[in-house]
């Protein structure tokens, strides 16, 4: 199978382990696959008995076609074994009556970002086998706080390949600063800077483009390449837990063999709900796909006028993950439906103008699938409380947007029929925001936060988060912005 851009102007056509070494196209688009490979019933009835891995490896060598089942098995169980998941890769939990909680969370870090994370550098680390690569991957992270931990946490200790993550040394939070700092690995390093987080972005697209670093790495045996969520290595494995969720639901009983679910999902660059398409454009039985959005409701408008229009205010919210105004991976969504021509034309309008509308056709068949729904931040905070004291199932702010969406979308249309919702964090990973919405005096400090919620819910802290503040710092170095490149090239010599 091969894969080319989502705006067709650059004319490659390449293998997977290309693309996932490469990760943007030359045009700037996206790669998609030439075709969606199908899933039959008989597929599905048969991935019933399997593993997560076993279910992984499957989906995967459907899209990865120039690597080998035993390859993609080998990887999957190790990057979705029991040790690092230990509540099982991704459960489905029932909420409510209706409503059942596919929990992407019990990884290495707590949040969703670990199903990609934990496979995607092993399939970066084989691909440079594949396209015969003898230089080392060097990864820049620029992170708001998750996927810089999420990153480092998949990359450690993988062949052939460095990580080096900045944050913004007063733009993450304590428990975030904390698992950066005290990172484990022997290829990783982790770098704090003086300024907020667009400076940590800017710094990172700089070097990348910065062609005297691209020599100096090459020099020295590295070249640069990303972790993005627009790299295709980490949307396909976005598509595996959707049809695991179904096997999970016909096992238990709560449907039948081409009954329909519907799925929301908190979205913010559209990657885990655009998986979910994949998914049902394979075969797999997904009635409604329900966008679901908090204050930063640019794709809540776009699904219901058609019209993409970033000019708008920011807002900073308690789902953090989803504070997004540019949702990079609509841009696949856009060429499945409206063609490569015009995802170019719409995409140039979005740099030009910040606004692109879609024509009524295009929109029409998003609407077959799609729909979407926003919640404001006290209908998160409120729906965090009635969800815990009605049905003893505590979420994070971000699965609480989602609950919220659904429970709009089942309120206005009537549809009854099973939900999925995605839970992308444990709710320790918010814990100060899911104090505050449980109704309790919000703590200073973050990292109190989470024995407050312990002893409010009787719940548990997550692995990930245990003894937190007990552990070794490794990591100390803040720099100034415009020293970045300065400490690219230490560590590479280091
Ligand atoms: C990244 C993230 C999201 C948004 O996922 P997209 O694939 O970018 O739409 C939602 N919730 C959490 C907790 C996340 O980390």
């Amino acid at each position: 199978m091969n894969y080319q851009s989502t705006r067709g102007k650059s004319g490659e056509s390449l293998e997977s382990a290309q693309i996932i070494k490469q990760g943007l196209a030359l045009d700037g688009g996206l790669f998609i696959p030439d075709e969606i490979p199908t899933l039959t019933y008989d597929e599905i009835e048969s991935l019933r008995s399997l593993s997560y891995p076993e279910r992984a490896a499957t989906i995967l060598s459907k899209y990865l076609t120039d690597y080998t089942y035993e390859e993609l098995l080998i990887d999957c169980r190790e990057a979705y074994c029991d040790a690092s998941f230990p509540g099982g890769a991704a459960p489905v939990v029932k909420a409510k009556d209706g409503i059942f909680s596919l929990e992407l969370w019990h990884g290495p870090t707590a949040a969703f970002k670990d199903m990609a994370l934990q496979i995607m550098p092993r399939l970066l680390s084989r691909a440079l086998v594949k396209t015969g690569e003898e230089r080392t991957a060097l990864i820049l992270v620029a992170t708001s706080g998750d996927t810089g931990k999420a990153a480092l946490e998949g990359y450690k200790d993988v062949d052939g390949i460095k990580i080096m993550v900045f944050y913004p040394v007063d733009g993450v939070s304590r428990v975030q600063k904390m698992q950066m700092a005290t990172q484990t690995g022997s290829n990783v390093n982790v770098t704090a800077i003086y300024g907020n987080f667009d400076d940590a972005q800017t710094g990172v697209k700089k070097i990348f483009s910065d062609s005297e670093a691209v020599a100096y790495l090459n020099e020295n045996g590295y070249f640069f390449s990303s972790a993005n969520s627009i790299n295709w290595g980490r949307l396909a494995p976005q598509i595996v837990y959707y049809v695991s969720a179904y096997c999970d639901m016909l096992n238990s009983g709560e449907i039948k063999m081409g009954d329909k679910i519907n799925v929301c999902v908190p979205t913010g660059n559209f990657g885990n709900i655009f998986a979910a398409y994949l998914a049902k454009l394979m075969g797999l039985p997904l009635g409604r796909l329900v966008c679901a959005s908090n204050q930063n409701n640019i794709l809540t408008d776009f699904l219901s006028t058609g019209k993409y229009d970033r000019n708008r205010d920011f807002h900073c919210t308690m789902s953090p993950s989803m504070d997004i105004l540019i949702s990079s991976n609509l841009e696949r969504l856009l060429t499945l439906t409206a063609g490569k021509e015009k995802t170019a034309e719409y995409m140039a309008d979005l740099a030009s103008k910040g606004v692109y509308e879609v024509s009524a056709d295009v929109k029409a068949k998003i609407d077959e699938s799609f729909c979407g729904y926003f919640a404001d931040e006290s209908e998160t905070a409120a729906i965090i409380k009635k969800y815990f004291n009605e049905y003893s199932y505590l979420p994070d702010t971000h699965t609480s947007v989602a609950l919220c969406a659904a429970e709009k979308y089942i309120a206005e249309t009537g549809d009854n029929t099973p939900m999925i919702v995605a839970s992308t964090a444990s709710p320790y990973k918010f814990a100060a925001d899911v104090c505050a919405s449980l109704g309790l005096e919000k703590p200073e400090d973050d990292l109190d936060a989470l024995d407050m919620l312990v002893n409010a819910t009787g719940t548990e802290i997550p692995y990930p988060l245990k003894d937190i503040a007990s552990r070794t710092i490794r990591f100390t170095e803040t720099v100034k912005a415009c020293d970045m490149l300065d400490a690219v090239k230490k560590y590479v010599n280091g």
